[in-house]
């Protein structure tokens, strides 16, 4: 079949993003107690529940899938709890969001993956399609990839169908059935892919059971691309 690009999910497609989130979620705590020297009142599973409810409750606004936005209006409110004035707050919350975003790239492509994106550029135009806060723009893994979109911020979080066509008209007005998408969400990066009309490949990280169409290819890891793309009868 004729495909002429390559859409990525970056957590959990390109590199495993629990140890990274682990990491992120205990410095902060660490980071912000030591800012404002006493133990914070409030559970890790806490402030997750207050991000998920305030990310609902943005869904219908602009801010719909702005994760960095809602960590620091969360930070925000937490640190307001613990008697700071809402200017010390805004300040705080601030620069909690740069340290935030300096952990969250401390990431470890898997180590077949920029061979794999090497290999893959000069037949393909490829993208980056992240519901994420990480810039791959300052990772060395960017210079494989033509286009790199944070969903988030752009409103159009994943599954967003809006995002995908946003990608390949950027990619040179790519036709979804000549495009392929690669991540681990059945949800947010399968489903919408698929029904578009792109190849969806899927990184089945739990094993789950899921309804394969002949347009969904399951693989286990992202090295294992090449040969699905063979199946295919693409390079
Ligand atoms: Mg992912």
């Amino acid at each position: 079949m004729r495909l002429d690009a390559i859409t990525f999910d970056i957590d959990d497609t390109l590199w495993d993003n629990v140890p990274v989130m682990q990491h992120l979620e205990s410095e902060m705590v660490r980071w912000l107690e030591r800012e404002i020297g006493q133990p914070l009142q409030i559970e890790k599973a806490e402030m997750q529940q207050r991000r998920m409810q305030l990310g609902a409750e943005l869904m219908s606004t602009p801010r719909r899938g702005d994760v960095t936005y809602v960590r620091e209006q969360v930070t925000w409110q937490v640190l307001k709890e613990h008697g700071l004035s809402e200017s010390a707050a805004d300040q705080l919350a601030r620069r909690a969001t740069e340290k935030m975003l300096e952990l969250r790239h401390l990431v470890t492509p898997y180590p077949e993956v920029d061979a794999l994106l090497a290999e893959l550029a000069p037949h393909y135009r490829l993208a980056v399609i992240t519901n994420g806060n990480v810039d791959v723009n300052q990772l060395p893994l960017a210079r494989h990839f033509d286009v790199i979109f944070k969903a988030g911020e752009l409103g159009m979080p994943k599954p967003d169908h809006g995002i995908f066509l946003h990608t390949l008209q950027a990619l040179g007005d790519i036709a979804p059935e000549h495009a392929m998408h690669v991540g681990d969400s059945w949800t947010s990066d399968v489903e919408p892919a698929a029904a578009l009309g792109m190849q969806a490949v899927w990184i089945d990280l739990f094993n789950e059971p899921r309804p394969l169409t002949e347009r969904i290819h399951r693989i286990e890891h992202v090295r294992d691309l090449p040969q699905v793309l063979h199946s295919l009868g693409c390079a």
